[in-house]
């Protein structure tokens, strides 16, 4: 069992906590905002509407916590394993630390009561589509970053350092970051809302089991794609972990397609959801995240020019402003 298997069980828990502290704070929103409504004397239909959107978001908590079970059960066999490669190690302290949060947490949850009201507020109708322009294109948003100079140094591969390895560990952390965003926003990607995997007018398809080219809502299109990702990490003939255990052949090819397919996602966000962020102040989190995920694809020579197309114009912008 290598430190990277313990990161990844680590950074699994610390994943489905964060998703059950979103879910509890937007029940906590929605309430508060339910009660206003009713203080306001808003219409019974319009109540009722707003319920069940409450009651949506309440039927993922039980889900929540099977998921934090299972992941609290894999970290501390883990940890408990007492195996000596962990002695000492930062990656242990930091199991440790998320199996401790996680009884602080749940009574800390189910005591406080959100003061953020924003996500509750947020429109739940519209997708918010992009009329000209679309708002991630705004000058003001579009090179707004919290990484200053030039990304090249950061994704490079660092001095003896297997490439498989480096490879594997900064795709593991950029899905976990882009399925953090995506969970921020998940609420408001839903079939009706988003009925095909878009980027702008551009609709992607998903390639099923007869390699046919079927289009599917986006929500279900990103599951799959999440699914398929999260899949490959844990399986050890795919991502090896264990010392001792080679990448396969086909690896170059696995990581193609796992990039082509996370800047598929980063497309719709960018498009679909990108108010949301706005409205959440994580735009320049995930600015820097998706310059830092291009730079490291460019790096690496991982993307097609047509996987990249949609946001073609936003990597044009961030090459002007020096940023790979
Ligand atoms: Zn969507």
């Amino acid at each position: 069992m290598s430190l990277r298997e313990l990161k990844i069980k680590t950074s699994s828990l610390k994943r489905v906590i964060k998703d059950e502290q979103y879910y509890l704070k937007d029940a906590a929103d929605q309430e508060k905002h339910i009660e206003k409504l009713r203080a306001d004397g808003a219409d019974e239909y319009v109540i009722k509407k707003q319920i069940e959107v409450l009651d949506e978001t309440r039927n993922m908590l039980p889900s929540c916590k099977d998921r934090i079970a299972r992941a609290v059960q894999d970290l501390k066999a883990l940890v408990d394993s007492n195996n000596p490669a962990f002695d000492g190690t930062e990656e242990l302290a930091s199991a440790k630390d998320a199996l401790a949060s996680i009884t602080y947490d749940s009574k800390l949850a189910s005591k406080t009561k959100s003061k953020r009201t924003s996500v509750g507020d947020l429109s739940r109708t519209s997708s918010g589509g992009y009329d000209q322009s679309p708002l991630f294109l705004l000058p003001s948003l579009a090179t707004t970053s919290l990484l200053k100079g030039r990304l090249q140094p950061l994704v490079k591969l660092p001095e003896c350092v297997d490439k498989d390895e480096w490879l594997a560990s900064s795709i593991f952390e950029f899905f976990e970051y882009i399925n953090l965003f995506y969970g921020a926003i998940s609420n408001f990607c839903n079939p009706k809302d988003c009925p095909t995997m878009s980027a702008g007018s551009h609709d992607y398809t998903w390639s099923d089991a007869h390699r046919r080219h079927v289009k599917l809502p986006a929500p279900q299109y990103i599951d799959y794609v999440m699914t398929w990702i999260q899949n490959c990490l844990d399986d050890e003939s795919v991502f090896p972990t264990k010392a001792g255990n080679a990448f396969p052949k086909d690896f170059d090819h696995t990581i193609r397609t796992i990039c082509r397919q996370l800047v598929r996602v980063f497309a719709h966000i960018f498009y679909t959801h990108y108010d949301k962020l706005v409205h959440l102040n994580a735009e320049r989190h995930f600015n820097s995240l998706f310059a830092h995920f291009y730079a490291f694809c460019r790096e690496f020579d991982l993307l097609d020019k047509k996987d990249t197309a949609p946001l073609q114009e936003l990597i044009a912008l961030l090459e002007t402003n020096n940023v790979f």
